[in-house]
């Protein structure tokens, strides 16, 4: 049996229960981020396939749903970048045709300067696009793009894309200390987002390990400013200043402590034994091992986690 590419409904503080869909395999991706945290991109590219057919998708989204699970969005991602995949266009048209749930794209958006994947992404009901870098420079030294993709050129394509586009635009931008959260460049990233008419501004950081070390969050003093020079679209998406979990993050927390303390479990056990996905599975698992409620043992066999017996 083929593996599906469908995983939740996962607790997202950007989409409340998202039912995640994966369109490309590991890594295929035309960025390489810094911060990305499910590792390098072995070669990036904006070559466009059908990573994962359209049959396949529907099949395994529609198969989801009826098993009566009623997420607020049905999210089209993967482990890489989405818009790779050049069935994207018929895939949310197909998912649109058969449910109300609302189909939204998470994208580096780097393909919106493409005249087809903007056309393709016009049927969805939010895109996601990120956008962390505000110079050439910058762009290079955070996404390490693809070659053939340049700082203007991808950012006037999200500005074209608003131009052409109804639905939603929620940009991410992932702030690193240090490397774009200065005055200046918070200064240039508005005159960005006020060009795409970006709808909301979600700012993310680091919360759990990323591909390359010294990737450091920001204070939480800093971050507030940011979010505050960048206005009232601007809200911050990582928990600060004591800010509590949203409810649903509680659940997976729960679950997966109660997993842990019956028997010691990998990533991918923890990752099929609640069924969600290894991204979102980290997120929860971090702060408990940082809190010595859960403790790592490294074996042969691979990286085990336990809840600590007291
Ligand atoms: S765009 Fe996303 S998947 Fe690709 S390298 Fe960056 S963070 Fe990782």
């Amino acid at each position: 049996m083929s593996k599906r590419v469908v995983y939740g409904p996962v607790p997202s503080r950007r989409l409340g229960r998202s039912l995640g869909v994966d369109l490309v395999p590991y890594k295929i991706c035309s960025y390489d981020c810094i911060y990305c945290q499910i590792g390098r991109t072995p070669s990036p590219t904006i070559e466009r396939k059908a990573y994962v057919g359209a049959d396949k998708v529907v099949n395994d989204v529609l198969e989801r749903l009826s098993e009566r699970v009623s997420p607020d969005y049905i999210t089209l991602g993967g482990s890489g970048e989405p818009t790779l995949n050049s069935d994207i266009g018929e895939i949310i048209k197909r998912i649109k045709l058969s449910t109300d749930i609302p189909v939204t794209v998470l994208t580096n958006g780097s393909m919106l300067m493409f005249d087809a994947v903007r056309a393709e992404l016009q049927a969805a009901d939010v895109v996601l696009p990120s956008f962390d870098a505000c110079t050439g420079e910058m762009f290079k030294r955070i996404n390490r793009p693809c070659p053939k993709i340049e700082f203007e050129e991808m950012a006037e394509g999200l500005v074209q894309f608003r131009e052409e586009y109804a639905g939603q635009i929620w940009v991410e931008i992932f702030l690193i200390d240090g490397i774009n959260t200065s005055d200046e460049d918070t200064k240039k990233f508005k005159y960005w987002m006020d060009r795409m008419r970006a709808d909301k501004i979600h700012l993310n950081t680091a919360v759990r390990p990323t591909a390359e070390a010294g990737i450091c969050r920001p204070e939480d003093g800093c971050l507030i400013h940011i979010r505050d020079m960048l206005g009232d679209r601007a809200e911050i998406v990582v928990p600060y200043q004591g800010e509590e979990a949203k409810a649903g993050g509680a659940a997976v927390r729960d679950d997966l402590i109660s997993l842990l303390s019956r028997r010691p479990c990998t990533l991918a056990d923890i990752a099929n034994g609640l069924n969600t996905h290894q991204q979102e599975i980290l997120k929860y698992l971090e702060p408990l091992v940082n809190s010595g409620e859960i403790e790592v043992a490294r074996t042969d066999e691979g990286t085990y986690y336990q809840k600590k017996h007291v």
